[in-house]
């Protein structure tokens, strides 16, 4: 592996895990073509931090789902660990964002019928994972967010902050190739980020799982080993100039809305 990154979206060297070339996405928009993403290319050597920030509304999450299979780009080409996703079929696609993916959203979707490492389990047990074998990876993982004796709780149970640690946890059952975290400590008060953001960079520094986190969360991204600003559809290396301060969405975009499955 190699600690450079990127050179105006060419990778430099090391294996690559990630790479966009001039991914694009718009959204119409009654009348309108919103054009979100226009060609952005990037190329990240595996097991590296990254950190993406950029204004509310610059397409954050539309990039992340992009990467994760979640959501499709209108023109471009994207390679995670070697295979080209944007190329797979959807039943492919699926399988490529249950196994190969790990997410991190701002809500932690646990199931709320479920304790902390039934939560953990799930993933890898469904995957095809001897019960006893998930259970023992869920019950590592657990205790690596320091969650060792909470594992029998259910979501209404555990603090924000520990549900947050236990979707981190989560995030790595199934050895993925890649974790994406959208805006992880969104909902969560300084203390609580903070800790949740140390967990997620040492979990994947431990595993060595190539990380890409987007925040509005200056902490959270100064701990990133790279950082890149989506601005105007564009992947810009670095963080946001300084004179910008913090971006718009930091006030516009409160955490609001409610988790749609399972969430308590
Ligand atoms: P960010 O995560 O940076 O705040 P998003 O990626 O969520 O931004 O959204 C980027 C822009 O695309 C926003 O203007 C948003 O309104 C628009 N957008 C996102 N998803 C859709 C969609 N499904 N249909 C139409 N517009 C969308
Ligand atoms: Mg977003």
């Amino acid at each position: 592996m190699s600690d450079s990154v990127v050179d105006s979206g060419v990778p430099v060297g090391g294996r690559v895990t990630v790479r966009a070339d001039e991914v694009v996405k718009n959204f119409v928009s009654g009348n309108d073509t919103l054009r979100i993403l226009r060609g952005v290319s990037f190329g990240i050597p595996a097991g590296v931090s990254v950190a993406i920030t950029g204004r509310s509304g610059s397409g954050k999450s539309t990039l992340l789902n992009i990467l994760g299979g979640l959501d499709r780009c209108d023109g471009g080409k994207v390679f995670v660990a070697g295979e080209e996703i944007t190329a797979l079929p959807e039943k492919a696609l699926a399988a490529y964002r249950s196994r190969k993916v790990g997410f991190v959203f701002q809500f932690h979707y646990l199931l709320k019928d479920f304790t902390a490492l039934e939560n953990v389990m799930l993933p890898s047990y469904i995957a095809g994972m001897k019960k006893r074998d998930a259970l023992d990876r869920a019950r590592a993982l657990l205790s690596d967010v320091k969650l060792d004796d909470r594992v029998g709780h259910y979501p209404s149970q555990l603090s924000g902050g520990e549900r947050q640690r236990v979707a981190v946890a989560r995030s790595m059952v199934n050895d993925p190739d890649i974790v994406l975290a959208d805006e992880p400590t969104g909902n969560l008060d300084p203390d609580n980020s903070a800790i949740v953001a140390e967990l997620l960079f040492a979990g994947a520094e431990k595993w060595g799982k190539t990380l890409l986190v987007v925040t509005h969360d200056e902490n959270l991204a100064g701990r990133a080993s790279a950082r890149y600003t989506l601005e105007k559809g564009q992947l810009l290396e670095g963080p946001p100039p300084a004179s910008s301060g913090l971006p718009d969405g930091a006030l516009a975009c409160p955490p609001g809305g409610k988790p749609e499955d399972g969430g308590v």
